[in-house]
């Protein structure tokens, strides 16, 4: 095995098959048998093969889950002349390994023991303990507190391609969340760009540019056969699955989302096994009810991860202030997909004012989300029968929080329910919770009876499995109370028989005790060793085991009593088996209501969490509408006013913007739909430009913005590059991307869409990125007729924007003072005419001999009736001799930073140190600087 192809390498992708061998069976012991005919059937994935307190792995498997997991490779016995390697996790911790192996894009298959291993002795000692995989565990399919992020939904997403458009149906399996969406060919990229999908199924052969475009968002990618996809086949098995005549039920979904929605299913059902996950009804999203935004312009804005790919420092981690884990997956799904219908975003806005309004009551219902568990999560593990009892005691807590802060809501104002319920005409969460609380007040019904019967079933703290500990309250079921009561009082007993034998034995220090491997024992110092073993004692007391210090025993009435305590516990725990089943039976036989109060919760905690930021942060209720206006008073930028604020830092400049492309009768002025902004490097430009593409982005999503008020007409696309972007892990070149990017804008935007340009066209040379930019400019202005701001260093196109009305000028003004650059940070009117990249070279601490060598080119290049290339030409002729030779002495051919004080250093190679008075060196140093002086 050592000298064979390694099983995976590098090169072939996290989630190529494995290579393996094809071993014979013949020879192999009836269980190494068992654990390759298991392995054959699951040629992609690892094989955990369960044996008694471990999950053991075997040949390459072994080899590849000990390099992963940084465990001991080691042997366990032959098979034929090869050493089988192995390696071994105990099941009490697998979850950290499967999360390890996930993560680093394995697949795991899970072997169980089927049967008690009793069971497969009675059929003769050398029977084998069947086994069989119950699981597939694949990055798309966790369901695992341990395997999730707590704050992020985990999609799994089935992509149907029906000709040129496609079908997505999404999963999260951990939630039981579960949408669709009609995806032509373009909205593929925004698309997987929102969901970010930790794994896609395609149809097999895989479709290798939807494949690309999935592992580009993240997704490992798997296969289903094709007949997987067809979309009737796919309707019936939803149909079915949800118990409704007809797909149509839950809305007019096209065939290929159909398709997408059976093979989702088909999927799932391969992965668990035919246990399948409880799932909410499938929800149809429109491509065109959210703003479209592409991979690219998502990671440049930083929505939901920051510059190193984290959440800390993106725009989601600056505005969450939601009190629960469902709020804040939640609030990731809304802020990656802002809504584009006035009316719904202005339903979800008058939730969030109605909050604001009620600091107390925000406050209070704050305070009781943070108590609240994940009930989302609890269910669903409890549907896919990984739950234990403290899934249960989420439910009833998760419940009662949902119960409460309805009543506090309903009770405030009837407006309070009127707005809630209308706010969320994608979600529909809101309206259940308030139904549900109305339900709970009117009489019985399954929520209001689960939760009783939550309540009077399950002790306060229940444990996490039933073998922890009672998880029933004394008084719920007779059956449990007698045999938990016989078991407690033999346990009684017991500490009883301790004074009763040391009296019979006349020794003091004897003791009944308890370990795991005797059992119940009396346990005697080994002094007495001698008397306890001899009549009339021994006729009692029967030795068991002698340690070094202490001798133990046992009597037939310890026997006895330990037999009883065992059948008693034995039977405690099935009738605790049995309740909790019965219980969880119940939970899900309410799936639908509990999931609505749970989904209710969590935009609840939303529309408070936007209601607390804008009131610490003194945000503003932006007003949409259907228009193009685009209008911005005073607006920040929330991420760099957070940092500025943390680190310190001067207070943020507010600044205004005004791309309304409809001019009111109110406007004096032509719209001007886009500007230009000029200013020196370092100024605020890239700032200004992200704040007002954030501030659309947080508007459409129902948030207050960080603004002193703002009216925006909805936005249907946004688009935000940035120039030179290198993308060298797709083999493209800094200017190629770039290229593609603005390709991709020019060919897509329109009249609504709102486009945010930094610096295109400076990946190449100067007159060919002006071009480019000047044309690009045009075009959008001309034909895209979008709204957008446009920043760039090309100070010759703002020739052009003085020369069009729609165009607008803006500047980033800025003071000189004493040759230094001092930042205002605020866009006024007008062009900027200079970049001020060299004072900015001096702030970032070049070595002052450069930056007094470009500020002096600079000045030369820019004086002259003639163009740059010429004046370039005549500063290279100009150069002095002994630079030019200085330069050419150079290994490198690099240009030589003496270059500039080429007399000084010819006066000095003149110098003789060993014949100079002190006097003499001191004015040799003086002319040394003189010259330098006159040469910069
Ligand atoms: P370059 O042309 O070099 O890309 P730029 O003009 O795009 O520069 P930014 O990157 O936007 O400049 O801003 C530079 C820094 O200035 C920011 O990191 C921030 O700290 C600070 N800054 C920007 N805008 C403001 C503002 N309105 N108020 C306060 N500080 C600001």
């Amino acid at each position: 095995m050592n000298d064979a192809a390694p099983p995976r390498d590098a090169a072939d992708g996290p989630d190529a098959p494995i290579r393996r061998p094809i071993r014979p069976r013949e020879g192999a012991t009836p269980v190494m048998a068992q654990f390759l005919d298991l392995q054959a059937q699951h040629p992609d994935h690892l094989l955990f093969f369960r044996m008694g307190d471990f999950y053991e792995l075997f040949f390459e498997d072994a080899a590849l889950a000990a390099e992963a997991l940084g465990i001991a490779l080691t042997k366990r016995g032959k098979h034929g002349d090869e050493d089988i390697p192995m390696c071994g996790v105990p099941i009490h911790n697998a979850e950290r390994y499967l999360h390890e192996l996930i993560r680093k894009g394995f697949r795991v298959a899970v072997a169980e023991q089927l049967e008690d291993p009793a069971e497969a002795k009675k059929r003769g000692s050398k029977a084998v303990v069947e086994r069989g995989v119950v699981r597939l565990v694949t990055p798309g399919t966790l369901s695992e507190d341990a395997l999730l992020e707590r704050d992020r939904h985990n999609f799994l997403c089935a992509i149907a391609r029906r000709g040129r458009d496609l079908g997505l149906a999404w999963a999260d399996m951990s939630t039981g969340a579960l949408a669709t969406q009609f995806c032509p060919a373009a909205a593929l990229e925004p698309t997987l760009a929102r969901l970010r999908p930790a794994e896609a199924v395609l149809a097999a052969p895989e479709d290798a540019e939807i494949a690309a475009a999935a592992r580009a968002h993240g997704a490992a990618v798997s296969e289903l056969a094709p007949s997987s996809f067809r979309p009737k086949r796919g309707a019936a098995r939803t149909a079915e699955l949800f118990g409704v005549a007809d797909l149509d039920a839950f809305g007019a979904f096209d065939p290929a989302e159909a398709g997408a929605l059976g093979a989702l299913i088909d999927y799932l059902e391969l992965t668990q096994r035919g246990r399948l996950p409880r799932l909410n009804p499938p929800r149809r999203e429109a491509a065109e009810d959210t703003l479209r935004v592409d991979g690219a312009t998502r990671r440049n804005l930083e929505l939901v991860r920051g510059p190193d790919g984290a959440r800390a420092g993106s725009l989601l981690a600056t505005i969450d202030r939601t009190a629960t884990a469902g709020g804040a997956r939640l609030l990731e799904a809304q802020l990656s997909a802002p809504l584009t219908d006035p009316t719904a975003i202005e339903a979800r806005l008058d939730a969030v004012t109605w909050f604001s309004a009620r600091g107390g009551l925000r406050e209070t219902t704050r305070a009781r989300l943070r108590s609240a568990p994940d009930l989302e999560r609890a269910l669903s593990r409890l549907g896919l029968g990984r739950g234990g009892p403290r899934d249960l005691a989420n439910l009833r807590d998760g419940l009662a929080a949902a119960q409460e802060i309805a009543g506090w809501i309903a009770a405030d104002i009837g407006e309070g329910g009127a707005i809630l319920a209308e706010a969320t005409p994608l979600d529909g969460p809101a309206p259940a919770l308030i139904s549900a609380a109305a339900d709970a007040a009117q009489g019985p019904d399954a929520l209001a009876e689960l939760r009783s019967t939550l309540g009077a079933a399950l002790t306060d703290e229940p444990p996490l499995r039933l073998t922890d500990g009672d998880a029933f309250r004394p008084g719920y079921a007779d059956a449990l109370d007698e045999a938990r009561s016989l078991r407690d009082r033999a346990r009684e007993v017991i500490a009883g028989l301790q004074s009763r034998y040391q009296d019979e034995a006349g020794v003091a220090a004897l003791k009944v005790k308890h370990n795991n491997v005797l059992g119940y024992f009396i346990e005697t110092p080994a002094t007495h060793a001698q008397r306890m073993m001899s009549a009339p004692l021994d006729q009692t007391f029967r030795h068991r085991q002698t340690t070094a210090n202490a001798v133990r025993f046992t009597t037939l009435e310890l026997t006895e009593l330990e037999a009883k305590i065992t059948r008693a516990g034995d039977h405690a725990l099935a009738l605790q088996r049995e309740i909790f089943d019965a219980l969880a039976e119940q939970a899900l036989a309410a799936h639908g209501p509990v999931s609505a109060a749970a989904a209710a919760l969590a935009q609840i905690d939303v529309f408070a969490s936007h209601a607390e930021l804008a009131e610490a942060e003194r945000w503003a209720r932006p007003r949409i509408d259907g228009g193009r206006a685009f209008r911005v008073d005073e607006g920040r930028h929330p991420v760099v006013e957070a940092a500025l604020r943390r680190e310190g830092g001067p207070p943020f400049v507010p600044n205004s913007c005004d791309l309304s492309a409809d001019p009111t009768a109110a406007d004096e002025e032509p719209s001007q739909p886009i500007w230009l902004v000029t200013g020196p490097n370092m100024a605020g430009k890239s700032t200004y430009l992200r704040q007002n593409a954030l501030i659309a982005v947080l508007a459409q999503m129902g948030s207050f913005v960080p603004a002193r008020a703002a009216h925006l007409g909805v936005v249907d696309q946004l688009f935000s590059r940035v120039g030179a972007a290198d993308d060298l892990a797709r083999g493209r070149s800094t200017f190629m991307v770039e290229m593609v990017e603005t390709a991709a804008i020019l060919n897509q935007s329109g009249p609504r869409s709102l486009v945010i340009l930094d610096e295109i066209g400076r990946g190449t040379a100067t007159y060919d990125g002006l071009s480019i930019a000047w044309a690009t400019l045009e075009h959008l202005a001309d034909v895209n007729a979008c709204r957008g701001l446009f920043a760039t260093h090309y100070h010759e196109l703002t020739a052009l924007a003085a020369a069009r009305p729609t165009l607008r000028n803006v500047t980033v003004a800025v003071r000189e003072w004493k040759g230094d650059v001092i930042f205002l940070r605020e866009i006024q009117p007008g062009a900027a005419d200079r970049s001020y990249g060299v004072q900015v070279a001096k702030l970032a601490g070049m070595p002052r001999a450069v930056t007094e060598r470009a500020q002096t080119l600079l000045e030369q290049l820019e004086s002259g009736e003639d163009g740059p290339a010429a004046r370039a030409a005549r500063l290279v002729e100009d150069l002095p001799l002994f630079a030019q030779a200085a330069r050419s002495d150079r290994p490198d051919g690099a240009p030589d930073e003496a270059a500039a004080g080429a007399p000084a250093l010819e006066r000095l190679a003149g110098l003789d140190p060993d014949a100079m008075t002190p006097r003499d060196a001191l004015e040799a140093l003086y002319d040394l600087k003189a010259l330098l002086h006159e040469d910069g």
